[in-house]
């Protein structure tokens, strides 16, 4: 038990200045599990011999990572998986895809200091990862951008950073350049010294994949045509603004790029590097009043997910929050800035497993799991000591699914709004509304189907409403800016208007087509896109 007392003698800043939190950004596929299980034990690895030596280890999957926590000391939770690389504390972020994904996904995003968008060499970019990335543009954050599969056949090297630059408008800066087109991986062009790097396979996939460093003359005397086509391509790109500069990454309208390949760890200890050389760490976070909090400030974190167990006979609840400042000790009694009622977080450790000595304190950058968390919502701030603090609530981002939800049985009308209220409130969906509709029939709206599952299960365990849903034909939703223009957009058949808690107008479509037609037909029509709230 650390006495509050002895808090002051932890250097917050420094412990601080040693984490790199971000999150993957990518399309199901992409390799995201590939990616995360190869860096989590790449780092170990290293950490652990202090050099990379060919020890293989077994491909698991994301299930093994419980064994693997115990036997490594990784600890992972369903929110954050954590691990040392040499000096620095890596937390990594999880971005539920697939069905599961949802609002919660974007919120993540609020919690991290940059992001690795990972790319299918043979894709590009892809639909999830281009609303991510929208997201992360929104906030500023920082992109690091990987190339995966490059082992496979796929793409030309710089037709995927032509394409990050016409579709997304960001600047790619090769730190690695690959030589061999893909499919015919022999390695990569070290862009910073112009040294090439060969990476060589490793029966059964090993955790380090081993390398060796080469000269350009000697690169050239071996590779010949590969390596000369490299070092032409990235200098192409180098001399078309794609020069590193980390200013213009920090600022986010730059992105480092590296190639590899996941599966076979190629490249995976190079973004290790640059996470830890160049993404940022833990700022002091503004408030809602746009005052920064330091970092060595007393403890206060914000809650970014709320996992409520699906589970009737167990109302688990696990707030997951990220430490924005001073030293989070389990056990200590913090504030609910919402509520200004106390929190105890003496059941912080049991949601990361046995082993939770890592868990016992944790630093600016950090992500804590409180159970039985059931008075936190999303958008909490928690703090401890003086002065007090709140961060800014929780944004709300563009919905891509629409159904009108309505009480099964007559009879339930308090309930079914009070519950809809209620999830509202938590963002479990979006709630909207309308005259043409009326209260009964509100229209709930989410990033991914899986928020109305629970919100359909929350209203019947919790509320005892049965729910039917009718789901809307909508996909496509805007910011309508002159309520003036409702009438235009409000037509009821291939779009409409509703109207969200936060006064915010949204223009519904059934696709890009529909919004199209309407503005050929209504130049003056102004609707802007909605990626996420005033956060
Ligand atoms: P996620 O959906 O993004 O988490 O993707 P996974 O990590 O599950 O990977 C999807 C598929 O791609 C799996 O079959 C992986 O084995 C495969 N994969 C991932 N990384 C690579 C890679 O670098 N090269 C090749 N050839 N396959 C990969």
């Amino acid at each position: 038990m650390t006495a509050a007392g002895q808090q002051s003698a932890v250097d917050v800043v420094g412990e601080a200045g040693r984490r790199r939190t971000f999150a993957v950004i990518s399309h199901p596929d992409a390799g995201k599990s590939t990616l995360t299980e190869a860096l989590a034990l790449h780092a170990r690895v290293i950490s652990e011999a202090g050099a990379v030596h060919g020890k293989a280890g077994r491909r698991g999957v994301v299930s093994d990572w419980l064994a693997m926590e115990q036997a490594r000391g990784i600890s992972i939770t369903s929110a954050a998986l954590q691990f040392s690389y040499g000096d620095t504390v890596i937390n990594m972020l999880d971005t539920p895809g697939h069905a599961d994904f949802s609002e919660d996904t974007y919120r993540v995003l609020s919690a991290v200091d940059s992001a690795v968008m990972l790319l299918d060499a043979a894709k590009g970019l892809e639909p999830q990862t281009l609303k991510l990335f929208d997201v992360c543009r929104h906030r500023g954050i920082p992109v690091i951008t990987f190339v995966n599969k490059w082992d496979r056949p796929g793409r030309e090297a710089l037709e995927l950073c032509d394409e990050l630059v016409e579709r997304i408008g960001l600047q790619p800066m090769p730190l690695t350049w690959p030589v061999g087109e893909a499919g015919q991986f022999q390695g990569v062009r070290d862009c910073l010294d112009g040294t090439f790097v060969r990476y060589q396979r490793t029966a059964g996939g090993a955790t380090a994949a081993a390398e060796e460093r080469l000269t350009p003359d000697q690169a050239q005397a071996e590779i010949g045509a590969d390596w000369a086509r490299a070092a032409e391509e990235a200098d192409l790109l180098a001399a078309s603004g794609g020069e590193f500069d980390p200013a213009r990454f920090i600022a986010a309208n730059a992105s480092p790029v590296l190639f590899g390949s996941a599966v076979l760890n190629f490249g995976v200890r190079h973004l290790l590097d640059v996470l830890v050389e160049l993404a940022p760490r833990p700022v002091p976070r503004r408030d809602a009043d746009g005052n920064s909090r330091a970092l060595d400030a007393p403890f206060s974190a914000f809650v970014f997910k709320v996992q409520t167990g699906m589970d009737p006979s167990h109302r688990d609840q696990v707030a997951f929050a990220r430490v924005c400042s001073g030293v989070f000790e389990r056990g200590m009694v913090v504030t609910n800035a919402t509520t200004g009622r106390p929190f105890a977080t003496k059941y912080a450790h049991q949601v990361f497993g046995q082993q939770r000595s890592t868990l016992d304190t944790a630093y600016p950058g950090d992500v804590i799991g409180l159970v039985n968390a059931t008075a936190l919502r999303v958008g909490d701030t928690l703090y401890a000591g003086k002065p007090t603090v709140r961060y800014p609530g929780l944004p709300s981002f563009a919905p891509g699914f629409f159904s009108v939800a309505r009480p099964a049985e007559v009879g339930r009308a308090k309930q079914f709004r009070k519950g809809i209220e209620q999830l509202g409130s938590e963002g479990v969906v979006q709630v909207l509304r309308s005259d043409r509709r009326g209260d009964a029939a509100p229209v709930l709206a989410a990033v991914g189907p899986m928020q109305f599952e629970v919100a359909v299960h929350r209203l019947d365990t919790e509320f005892g409403v049965p729910v039917n849903l009718e789901s809307l034909p909508y996909t496509v939703a805007r910011r309508l800016d002159d309520p003036v223009q409702r009438s235009i957009v409000d037509t009821g058949r291939r779009s409409e208007v509703l109207s969200r808690a936060d006064g915010t107008d949204l223009a519904l479509f059934t696709d890009q087509h529909a919004l199209n037609v309407m503005l050929r037909l209504h130049p003056d029509l102004v609707v802007s896109s909605l990626v996420a709230g005033t956060d």
